[in-house]
This record gives C-alpha cells, structure tokens and sequence, in this order.
C-alpha cells in the first residue's frame, strides 16, 4: 500500500507549499486518484463519500491549470448551497495563496447582486456559484462564459436532489464545448449519469470505496483503563472471553516485546510480529499462530498489515493507533469469513477524543465496556472447569479414579463429603489468589460528562469550529426548526469537530426528531444525546 504523496503529483510548487501549511501532510485517495487525471484534461466522475477531501480534488488542479495573466473567466465550479459556494471558495483561496493574480469569487442567493457584478467586473478566474445566481448573471451578461475551461460539478448528487437540474443543463449549454468538465459526488444516482451522457467527453470515472469501513460483524468496545493497569484487564478480559486467537496491536516494537514477555510470564502463549524480524523469523510466528501453538500474537501496524487468519476472533487495541485508517485495519484482522469477531480498544484520558474521530471516521460508536472484575473471570473459569467435568463424565471409563475416591474417603477419619473434596479440587484446580479489583478513578475532566443543569438535557451534534459552526447557528437552528425560544437553550459548547448544547428535557425528544435531517453550514448533521451511551 505505496502512499502517493503530494510531490509525485507534479502539482506547481506554490500549491504544494499551500497544502503542506493547510496540515494536508498526503494526499487523501480520491485525491491521489483524480488530480493527475484532471491534469491530464480528461472529464472526470470523482466519487467518494463525504469528508474524503473532494473539495481539494479540483481545486488544486483548477488553480494548477489556469492563466493567472489571463484576466477572464476560465472555471466555474457549481455547489447546491450558499455555505457550500462560500466554504469552496475559501479552500481555493487558501490553496492559492501563493499563486500571484489569481482572483476567485463566490456568487449566491441573497447577497446584493450589484456587489457581485461589481467584483466580477475586476477579472475574476474562478467562480464559486450556486445555479440560480450563475444564471441570473448569465441573463445580465454579467457573467460571461466563452473562455471558461473547466466546469465543475461539486456535490452533483445533492444538486439534483435540489432541484437543480434544469438549472445545470442551461449552464452547462451556454459553456464552450471543448471545456473540460468534471463531476464530483458522494453518490451516482441515475440523474447524474444521464447529465454525464450528455455534457461529459469519454468521462473517467474514479470511484474510491472504503470498503473495509464497514465492518458490520465486528462487535467493537471501548475499556477506559490508565496505562498501569492495561496488562492486568487484558489478561482479564483474554480469560473471560477466551479467544481461539487473539491479535494485540501495540504501537511501537518496544512495546510489542514488552507486553509479549509480560504476557508470557503470566503464562499465556504469546508472541511478537513486527518490523525488526527478519522474514523468516516473521514466517515462524505467523506459522505458530496458524496452528495455535501461541494463541496471542501482539504485533505493530505495519508488520500485521496483510495478517489473514480466519480464526482470530478478537482484536485489542491495547494502544490506540495513531491513525484512523490503521483502526479499521487492526479490527479488520477479525470477523473474517463471515465469522463473528470482536475488538476492544483501551483508552484513558485525552484519548478519548481521538476515539471519537475514530467512531465520526467509521461511522461506528464503539460500545463502553467495563473492566471485568475478579470475580467475572473467575466465574468464568469455574464454568469453563464445570464444563471440562461434564464431558469427561459423559466419556465415562472413570473407574480408576472412582476406587481412589472410594479409597480416599474410607480412610479418613473424618466424614468429608463428595461436596467437600469436590469443592478442595476446585480450589486447587482454578487457585484462589487474592487479586486486587482494579477501581479505576474517572478519566480527567471528560468534555461531555459535564452535568447539565436540572430539568436540561445535553444533546451531541457532530459538526464544530471546523465546520465554522458558531453558537448563533446552533441556537438558529434550534429556534428555527423547533421553534423552542433562543432563551431556553441552555450552554453551547463548540469544539474543533462537535458541539454539545443544552435544550429543555421536555423539548429533548421534539429536538431530536426535528434537527435529524438538517443541515447545519452545509453540512447533514447528527444529533443524539450526549452520554447516553457511555455513561
Ligand atoms: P468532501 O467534499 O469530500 O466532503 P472536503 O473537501 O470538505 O470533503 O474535506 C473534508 C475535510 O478534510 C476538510 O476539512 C479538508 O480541509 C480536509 N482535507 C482535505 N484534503 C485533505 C488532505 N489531503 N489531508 C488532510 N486533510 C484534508
Ligand atoms: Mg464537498
């Protein structure tokens, strides 16, 4: 799994100094899949969920292909929403900061069109517009279209949904032919082909699945435990639910050989897989994990990458991965073939938040899980030991053993009873160490475990200050769809990437309901109480 980077794009410089400061460190894959082909002047279908950084996926090569000196219109992109136009815009600005003379515009609905002509008439190359207000200055000739090279269709899918269809058509009808013209899309519905028919030249279409993002038959947890304690739960949690084979993914090589020794002298069959192993030593532990003569392999990202043993049936991430990608990786090592696989993943503290954008990545939530205690592992064992009795009863030939029992029993003095020696074999079978239950303190301030005041309800959206999400929209959106007045709305807290907001508890279920299907900046939310499902 090579990674393009932004250098093997053959992208101009200025543009690539622009992303690096933007913190894009590579390019993302529907990215790395459709610059090089819009470079190369083919029309395009870029199709790739939502947040894969299509945005970016035509604008570097706008900005790339473009006259600076050339002081005309030479490429219109078209969004369904005012918030959209304007969040478009503001990439191509940042991307082309240090490209001189490049002027871009964002034209919509319900600002004063006269401004609009106004900064049209200063030679702007790049248009960011909705299809109604393009249109409306097409009809002024505000906005003239005969030296435009490249059309862009951001979001087609909601556009059509919108209504816009006829719209587009009109557009794209009055632009020249030998334009280049792209569509990117979360989806392809019929509408969007049809329009590809018509108004796209041999298009290319590039279509990035996550295909290993779903992972309907994994059951995944979350234990919140500190570091000092993270041996003893999974050791724990190994006995309660006694994986056939268990594959433990730790961040660093050193780490890896650390857990494997502790593990070891705790008496499990483990061992380590990572990037300091020769190939062949690599071959020997995959090889005894095969064939379960070690039923624990803890290993680091990049040496399991690849790792495909039906029978692993639980996960541990006994280190939460860096990357969000590399979680769907670690989880995807279970549940395969179709079996039923199950991942735990040990966070305390701040990583909580990185889990977070690990649940918005896989549009998962990831189930809270308690630390077993003692006597859930013991429990577990005894059954496990009750079991064990029970079939060697039904395999019988136990007569051996029965004239010891007998012998035993004779000669003692006193009168033990079959209860007595049976429960003595039980102590001596399954031990009776004192362990220490682990009493873990609540993780450092959670942000979402503050307590609303009495009678309110706190309630999780996912958008935030990167969605450029302030507290007016939060409580416009309420009042507006609600109808619940401004002052009856509680605290807004708004994070990078989620805001938590108070409503009255008795409007909490008309709120839910209401703001499920609306969009906040542009952007399809999701609402659901805060803590409800992590206590
Ligand atoms: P889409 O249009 O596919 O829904 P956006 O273009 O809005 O997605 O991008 C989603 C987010 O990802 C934005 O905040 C954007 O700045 C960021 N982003 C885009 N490309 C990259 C990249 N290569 N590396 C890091 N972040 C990126
Ligand atoms: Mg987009």
């Amino acid at each position: 799994m090579e990674k393009i980077k932004f250098e093997d794009l053959l992208i101009n410089d200025n543009i690539k100094k622009a992303v690096l400061e933007m913190g894009f460190e590579e390019p993302s894959p529907i990215q790395s899949q459709s610059i090089p082909v819009i470079l190369s002047g083919k029309d395009v279908i870029g199709q790739a969920q939502t947040g894969t950084g299509k945005t970016a996926a035509f604008s570097i090569p706008i900005l790339d292909m473009i006259n600076p000196n050339e002081k005309t219109l030479q490429a219109l992109v078209l969004c369904p929403t005012r918030e959209l136009a304007i969040q478009v815009s503001t990439e191509i600005r940042k991307i082309g900061k240090y490209i001189h003379g490049i002027k871009t515009l964002p034209i919509y609905g319900g600002q004063p069109i006269d401004r609009q002509i106004k900064s049209l008439k200063g030679g702007v190359q790049i248009v960011i517009g909705t299809p109604g207000r393009v249109i409306d200055h097409i009809n002024r000739k505000t906005l003239k279209l005969d030296n435009v090279k490249m059309v862009i269709l951001d979001e087609a899918d909601e556009m059509l949904d919108m209504g816009f269809r006829e719209d587009i058509e009109t557009i794209l009808s009055k632009t020249p032919e030998d334009r280049q013209t792209t569509f990117f899309s979360a989806t392809m519905p019929k509408g969007i082909l049809e329009l590809t028919k018509k108004y796209q030249n041999n298009p290319e279409h590039i279509k990035v699945v996550r295909k290993e993002l779903t992972v309907p038959n994994i059951k995944q947890y979350y234990i919140e435990t500190r570091s000092s304690n993270k041996l003893e739960v999974l050791s724990r949690l190994i006995d309660v639910y006694n994986p056939k084979l268990s594959v433990v993914f730790t961040n660093t090589k050193k780490g890896a050989d650390e857990l494997v020794s502790d593990l070891q002298a705790r008496g499990y069959f483990a061992d380590a897989l990572h990037g300091d192993l020769k190939q062949t030593q690599r071959d020997i532990v995959m090889d005894k994990f095969r064939n379960s003569t070690i039923d624990i392999l803890v290993a680091t990202d990049v040496a399991a990458r690849g790792i495909d043993v039906d029978d692993v049936e639980a996960v541990f991430n006994y280190d939460l991965p860096q990357d969000e990608e590399y979680y769907v990786h670690r989880i995807g090592r279970t549940g395969r073939a179709g079996r039923e696989g199950i991942s735990f993943s040990f966070v305390f503290g701040k990583e909580l938040r990185k889990m977070r954008d690990i649940e918005r990545y896989t549009k998962t939530k990831l189930i809270k899980h308690d630390i077993p205690s003692v006597s859930d592992v013991e429990e577990k064992k005894a059954k496990a030991f009750f079991d064990e009795v029970e079939k060697t009863i039904k395999e019988g030939n136990l007569t051996k053993q029965a004239n010891y029992l007998e012998r035993f029993m004779k000669e003692n003095e006193t009168d033990y009873s079959i209860f007595d020696i049976a429960s003595a074999l039980l102590k001596i079978s399954l031990g009776d160490e004192e362990k220490e239950e682990i009493i873990e303190e609540p993780s450092r301030k959670r942000e979402n475990s503050k307590s609303p005041r009495e009678g309110m309800i706190r309630l999780f959206i996912n958008v935030g200050r990167k969605q450029r999400v302030q507290a007016k929209d939060i409580l416009g959106a309420i009042a507006g769809e609600v109808g619940i007045p401004g002052k009856n709305v509680g605290t807004i807290d708004i994070y990078d990437k989620y805001t938590f907001v108070e409503v009255p508890k008795k409007n909490a279920k008309k709120v839910l309901e209401k703001m499920k299907n609306i969009k906040i900046k542009g952007n399809k939310i999701n609402i659901e109480q805060a803590n409800k499902k992590r206590k």
